[in-house]
């Protein structure tokens, strides 16, 4: 943390599914002493809502009034063993690893393509940003959610590589898991993120992409840091 206490007060990290943008964005948190925010985790819990409500997930009216009502809570990490990055709460049950299910994977992409459902958890987001000392995660969150910010990031890699991360976490996670089919899920997920009319998935025009496809995640975040220093250097007053 010594040495980064003038890092920008935001820092965003966009990128398509299983792109390693959310072990880079924990480990620059841990780094910087920031809070790190994983924005899908809030599509999945209301995706995750709107299964246990058992509503029809079509009904966008129905789907936007639940991501209006529950009550949803995002605890940083405190030392579990379980692999967990944080903790949420979805109307205070914890569903951390709920929110990982395979039926979640398959409808988080609906829910999250409703205009209303984003209008609410883009809110939410930006209560978070302006506290500050945040690394926000997603897909939106440098071109909607925060485009002010002075650190904006755009990891991608590979569709092969970022399926085999994905089949590797399910089975470590105990799932039965076939790399085909989440290749496909991938490729899906990609195509419907980058094509939906509200908040497509894109870098920021000033985003800095980073290639993740053959290089380490420690690997990366030195270069993050490195970026940051010299940010400082060249033009102290970009990091407010
Ligand atoms: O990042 P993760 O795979 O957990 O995100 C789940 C889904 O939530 C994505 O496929 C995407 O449809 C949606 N999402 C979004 N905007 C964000 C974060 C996630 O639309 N900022």
């Amino acid at each position: 943390m010594i040495g980064f206490e003038i890092a920008p007060k935001v820092i965003t990290i966009d990128g398509p599914a299983a792109s390693g943008k959310s072990t880079i964005g924990q480990m620059l948190a841990d780094r910087l002493g920031y809070l790190y925010l994983d924005t899908g985790s809030m599509y999945r819990t209301t995706t995750l809502a709107a299964l246990k409500a058992e509503i029809d997930l079509a009904d966008e009216a129905e789907v936007t009034r639940l991501a209006r009502t529950i009550d949803m809570d995002i605890k940083p990490f405190t030392g579990e063993t379980d692999g967990r990055q944080y903790t949420v709460l979805l109307n205070g049950d914890d569903v951390t690893w709920e929110l990982r299910s395979p039926q979640v994977d398959t409808n988080v992409s609906l829910v999250s393509s409703f205009p209303g459902v984003r209008q609410e958890l883009v809110r939410r987001q930006r209560q978070y940003g302006q506290s500050g000392r945040v690394v926000m995660v997603g897909r939106d969150i440098g071109t909607v959610v925060i485009p002010d910010a002075p650190l904006k990031l755009y990891v991608t890699a590979s569709p092969e590589e970022r399926a085999r991360r994905r089949w590797l976490d399910r089975k470590d996670q105990g799932h039965t898991a076939d790399y085909e089919a989440i290749l496909a899920d991938v490729n899906r997920r990609d195509q419907f993120d980058r094509s939906r009319t509200v908040s497509p998935l894109r870098p920021a025009k000033d985003a800095i992409i980073i290639d993740n496809t053959d290089r380490s995640p420690e690997d990366i975040l030195e270069d993050i840091l490195k970026l940051i220093r010299d940010r400082v250097k060249d033009d102290p007053i970009s990091r407010t």
